[in-house]
């Protein structure tokens, strides 16, 4: 047996009945929807208002009923009829930021994952003690300016989409830089960006066994960032600013990667540790992450983030991605989710992937 997430209060409202999927209609809804379909699950879709007209252009990826609320931030006033419904909230991206994380946390319905994560995800200081006591590489943290040998890139808390992060190319540069926030100043990793999609099931006990569970690779994106990209645009920074240009890193799209296949093992030793330092740390980190990180010429990667829950990069890959068809064709990170939640509940573990 793992480890136990989940009150049976809070669980109570699945008793003897089929759980409902339910996500926030937006990010990724439409392949959880999609999964959870195909497994068989009925789907609840959470909405502002009407329900979005998009659902109608794809009939596999509908939800079977909406909910629809006055504003997001008021999701706790549906609890009960969440409840009612035997709901299982899928966090996404946009839902968690939408909500907030502390108020997310706080919803007395059953939710996917381990919702201690969020705590540990929201505040980058926490992050950084997570994956640096995991022994995962990261850039490095420049407290005092002096010790700045190379480009840097100066992040805002809370910056949504990078906006207004700030790039030099050397200590001289950031001069005459004032920041206006609470920020840090970190190395500016010069590399290819890999936003490696993983799963980590406590229930399946083969494959690429990681604590008591299994660790699955179901794909990898590299993200469309608007507008900056990479270091040739660095070196144009001045030139830039002149026409007064402020690189942003809003992203706008996702492209499909693969790693080459040496890096593999990197890539999974990787994950590994972060999955094992989290069930330390918090009980674990259950069902979708994505480790984002950059690859150096030295093939060293280094992680500037992770994302706790199912990415949208995820997306590229509703019908299966070069890794996910190793382990079965057309398996998408949304089917996964729905089949975990399904396997829990025939074995009697919910409360190990849910909380
Ligand atoms: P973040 O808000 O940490 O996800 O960063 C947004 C974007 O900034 C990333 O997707 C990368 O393109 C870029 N970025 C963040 N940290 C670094 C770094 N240390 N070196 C190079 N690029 C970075």
């Amino acid at each position: 047996m793992g480890i136990t997430l989940a009150s049976p209060s809070r669980l109570a409202s699945l008793d003897g009945r089929v759980p409902t999927v339910a996500t926030l209609c937006s990010h990724s809804s439409l392949q959880i929807f999609h999964g959870a379909r195909s497994e068989g699950l009925p789907t609840l879709g959470i909405c502002v208002g009407a329900p979005p007209r998009f659902y109608d252009a794809f009939p596999l990826a509908r939800p079977d009923r909406f909910l629809s609320v006055p504003n997001v931030k008021e999701l706790a006033g549906a609890v009960s009829r969440l409840r009612s419904e035997g709901a299982v909230l899928v966090p996404h991206g946009s839902f968690v930021e939408y909500v907030g994380a502390e108020a997310f946390a706080e919803l007395d319905v059953p939710v996917f994952g381990n919702r201690a994560v969020l705590a540990w995800e929201s505040d980058r200081r926490k992050e950084r003690d997570w994956l640096e006591s995991a022994g995962v590489p990261m850039p490095q943290l420049f407290e005092d300016r002096s010790e700045i040998r190379g480009p840097v890139i100066v992040k805002y808390y809370g910056a949504k989409g990078g906006k207004g992060f700030f790039l030099a190319k050397n200590r001289e540069a950031l001069e005459d830089f004032h920041a206006t926030g609470p920020h840090v100043i970190q190395e500016y990793v010069l590399g290819t960006r890999y936003y490696i999609h993983f799963f980590y099931s406590p229930l399946v006990d083969r494959g690429y066994r990681v604590g008591h569970g299994s660790l699955e690779l179901l794909g990898m994106d590299r993200r469309d960032e608007a507008n900056i990209d990479e270091l040739y645009k660095l070196g144009a920074q001045e030139e830039l600013f002149r026409a007064g240009i402020r690189p942003t890193f809003v992203v706008t799209g996702n492209v499909p990667v693969i790693l080459r296949e040496s890096l593999l093992p990197k890539a999974f030793e990787v994950g590994a540790r972060i999955v094992e330092r989290s069930i330390e740390l918090f009980g674990g980190m259950v069902g979708p992450f994505c480790v984002e990180g950059i690859m150096t010429e030295d093939l060293e990667f280094k992680v500037f983030e992770i994302s706790t829950r199912i990415v949208a990069g995820t997306n590229l890959f509703i019908s299966g991605s070069p890794y996910s068809d190793l382990i079965e064709p057309g398996l998408s990170t949304g089917r996964r989710i729905a089949r975990e939640i399904k396997q829990a509940q025939a074995q009697g573990r919910l409360a190990e992937v849910l909380s």
